[in-house]
């Protein structure tokens, strides 16, 4: 069964989830003109972004991040993007030197290692292309949800960052289902992974599919505490202000 058979469902206020998700993404482009950003994972939830974005011709740019350690599946999506929607997609890698650097001295598998080595390898692979990413720009939109995990169920539809920059989350209230029956509805590329029961999906030695009863992201650095799951793209209010050390990943 695909993940359409499985999590599509018409529920009570879908259209009108749609409308306020487009509302707020208009609003956004028109206060940061030239400045915004969609931060995509390819994941299901962005690709309703980046649809929605296309549909609405919202001048919105999209960027990911390409860690080098993505599946071919998620990577396949960058031109499946471009080619659907005649968008470009702003790739963003992480510094060539620095990852060789971290590889030749603590190997390809270090993210099993330590938790520190697993947030080194995420810092460079990850924060580091983020920051640049985000670089002059005064907002980024998010395909975060609540129902995601624990860590996200305060998830705001908007936020402003410590330094001031603004954070987009139009999808903090919709469903796995509203996810899945948008994506059937309007024929959104996907990547085929989400098939294989991978709901959440980031680098390929940092995922594997769950199991049935599992949690949402239980796929994601499966061998960590799930205190210690943080990659830092996505801090939380608290981490921001140092009362504690958990905050969410991408
Ligand atoms: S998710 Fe895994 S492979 Fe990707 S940057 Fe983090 S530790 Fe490295």
């Amino acid at each position: 069964m695909s993940a359409i058979d499985l999590y599509a469902r018409a529920r009570p206020g879908f259209e009108d989830r749609i409308a306020a998700t487009v509302a707020l993404l208009r609003q956004a482009a028109a206060d940061h003109a030239g400045r915004i950003v969609q931060a995509t994972s390819l994941g299901a939830e962005d690709m309703v972004l980046t649809d929605l974005i296309a549909r609405f011709e919202l001048p919105i740019a999209i960027a990911t991040l390409q860690t080098g350690q993505l599946h071919a599946e998620t990577l396949a999506l960058i031109p499946a993007i471009e080619q659907r929607y005649g968008l470009p997609v702003e790739v963003y890698s992480p510094r060539e030197e620095t990852v060789v650097q971290f590889v030749r001295r603590h190997g390809e598998q270090e993210m099993y290692q330590s938790i520190d080595l697993r947030k080194n390898c995420c810092q460079i692979r990850k924060l580091e292309p983020l920051s640049r990413m985000l670089e002059g720009r005064s907002a980024w939109v998010t395909g975060l949800r609540r129902e995601q995990s624990a860590n996200r169920g305060g998830v705001p539809l908007r936020e402003v960052e410590a330094g001031g920059r603004v954070k987009l989350n139009p999808l903090a209230d919709w469903t796995w289902n509203d996810i899945w029956h948008y994506i059937a509805s309007h024929d959104v590329p996907y990547n085929p992974l989400h098939d294989q029961f991978m709901p959440s999906i980031g680098c390929a030695p940092c995922t594997r599919a769950i199991a049935v009863g599992e949690e949402f992201r239980a796929g994601r650095w499966w061998w960590e505490d799930e205190k210690a799951k943080e990659c830092g793209l996505h801090a939380t209010r608290t981490n921001r202000h140092g009362a504690n050390d958990e905050a969410v990943a991408a």
